[in-house]
């Protein structure tokens, strides 16, 4: 049997990846966002479990070593990131689609290793990005702008991915988004003995 897809949200910082996704798992009721793991600080409004699993660093240097994660990854200020297999696990016991939300290495790297697996690259303009991340202002000023400097080199790497959706019109994106993944899925259930 071929494996259920994959569906692999990545992008910039401040693209919008997080709207775009509660959009499409509202639209699309099958899919499920796999909650990853981090080092990084609870923002204000976050919970343990929901948004993230917070871990601390030996905790989180403990699963890689135990081999949990599919991918994982240092992004800005030395904070980690990863995505557990019992995450992926998780998700498809519920009987539903999986949605990664992944900064870019780790999603090349799920592109690479996952059969199945289909990468969205969200885009947007450098100067709306700088203006979203400012405006959230969830990050000290040094790390917006180590994330900005970021984004705009990871705006030229839009062409690895499989698609590529602009989102400079939240409702248009999520249109684009959910017909990428509508048209996936119908794809997938032809290759699925019924
Ligand atoms: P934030 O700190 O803003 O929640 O996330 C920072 C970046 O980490 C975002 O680009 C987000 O997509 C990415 N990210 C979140 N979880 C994971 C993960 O499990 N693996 C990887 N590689 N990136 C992640």
């Amino acid at each position: 049997m071929s494996p259920a897809p994959v569906f692999v949200v990545t992008g910039p910082s401040g693209a919008g990846k997080g709207t775009l996704i509660r959009m499409l798992v509202e639209r699309i009721p099958v899919l499920e966002v796999a909650i990853s793991a981090t080092t990084r600080p609870l923002r204000p409004g976050e919970r343990d479990g929901v948004e993230y699993h917070f871990l601390d660093e030996e905790d989180f240097g403990g699963r890689i070593e135990e081999g949990a994660f599919l991918e994982h990854v240092e992004y800005v200020s030395g904070k980690r990131y990863g995505t557990l297999r019992s995450e992926i696990d998780r998700v498809a016991d519920d009987g539903r689609i999986c949605v990664l939300e992944l900064e870019l290495d780790g999603a090349l790297r799920v592109q690479q290793d996952v059969p199945g697996s289909v990468t969205l690259f969200i885009a947007a303009p450098v100067e709306e990005l700088e203006r979203r991340l400012r405006e959230r202002a969830t990050e000290s000023t040094g790390e917006i702008g180590d994330r900005i400097d970021l984004a705009r080199r990871q705006l030229e790497q839009a062409h690895r991915f499989r698609y590529m959706v602009r989102n400079d019109d939240v409702a248009r994106a999520t249109g684009s988004l959910c017909a990428i993944v509508e048209r996936e899925l119908a794809f997938a259930a032809t290759l699925s003995p019924s």
